[in-house]
């Protein structure tokens, strides 16, 4: 990569940040398409968010991403926010627009673009179980109350996380059914029932067989169980165990291409490369 007088910058707001694949994603996408712009990662503490946001008017970069931990508190200090950025309460995306700093989420629908590659879905006869009540699960639980699924049951660690998810899609999407568990409580029927199950919690699910939770014995081949943690995609044991159940597995790392195309596309108005960029993050 050549940066020049004349190189634009992009860049990820984390912290951690260091394992982020988008750098990675991004400037092979903009080396192939002989785009003068550069990539970086931008390892921001919490107590600096609102400087480095700053520094990005400041130094007139296109936009950013955002990531862990920044994704609500960013949303405060945008100029102006999109649609997809005020339902989900978060932003992963930022835009410069002429010295104005527009947030957007591009997370659920990054995730429903990967869903849709990987099998072809009948929403309206969907229901789904949700792991998780962050920032991610929401984008993927507002992403699927808009295609329309029948039902969304929410298995979360913090109850009062999850029933404030539960208000804000039923205040949203009258019509879905909205069930909410505690990790502790009994759900195998659930599983049983709910033929697409979704990891989106940070949770260790996937640090080792012996994590693997047992509702994994209730999955049969009609079953598509999609963790979008991304690192560990071939060796997740939750994926793993889907798969011998004849469960379809889907990684994280459909949802992170994805929801970077959107992005690329926001911040240049140019159709992203989607095969250099899957060849750059694919092990
Ligand atoms: P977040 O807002 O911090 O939410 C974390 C979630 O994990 C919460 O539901 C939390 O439950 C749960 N959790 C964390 N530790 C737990 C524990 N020890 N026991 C039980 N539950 C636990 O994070 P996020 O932004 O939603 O991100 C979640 C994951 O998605 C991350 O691994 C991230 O890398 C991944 N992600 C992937 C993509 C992609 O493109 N593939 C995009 C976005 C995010 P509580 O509410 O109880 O704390």
């Amino acid at each position: 990569m050549k940066i020049s007088g004349k190189t634009k910058l992009l860049g990820i707001l984390g912290d951690p940040v260091s394992h982020s694949l988008s750098p990675l994603m991004h400037n092979h996408a903009f080396e192939a398409l002989g785009l003068d712009i550069c990539y970086v990662p931008l390892h921001v503490k919490a107590d600096h968010l609102a400087e480095a946001i700053d520094g990005l008017r400041a130094m007139q970069f296109l936009g950013a991403n955002v990531t862990i931990p920044h994704k609500v508190m960013a949303m405060a200090l945008m100029d102006r926010l999109a649609d997809s950025a005020i339902k989900v309460g978060a932003i992963n995306t930022i835009v410069n627009d002429a010295g104005l700093l527009v947030g957007h989420n591009t997370d659920g629908a990054g995730f429903i673009r990967s869903l849709e590659e990987t099998i072809s879905i009948d929403y309206a006869a969907a229901s789904v179980v949700l792991l998780g009540a962050g920032g991610a699960a929401r984008s993927v639980a507002f992403a699927l109350a808009e295609k329309k699924v029948s039902q969304i049951v929410i298995i979360n660690r913090t109850q009062e996380r999850a029933q404030e998810l539960k208000s804000l899609l039923e205040r949203d999407f009258s019509s879905l059914s909205v069930v909410v568990k505690g990790i502790d409580d009994e759900y195998g029927d659930l599983i049983s029932t709910n033929k697409l199950v979704i990891n989106a919690t940070s949770l260790g699910l996937t640090a080792d067989l012996k994590s693997v939770p047992l509702w994994v014995d209730r999955l049969t081949k009609d079953h598509v169980v999609c963790d979008i943690v991304y690192r560990v995609q071939e060796k997740n044991p939750l994926l793993v165990a889907a798969r011998d159940k004849g469960a379809t597995a889907l990684g994280g790392l459909g949802m992170l291409l994805h929801q970077g195309a959107i992005a690329f596309h926001l911040w240049t108005g140019i159709e992203p490369p989607i095969d250099v960029m899957r060849n750059s993050i694919e092990p």
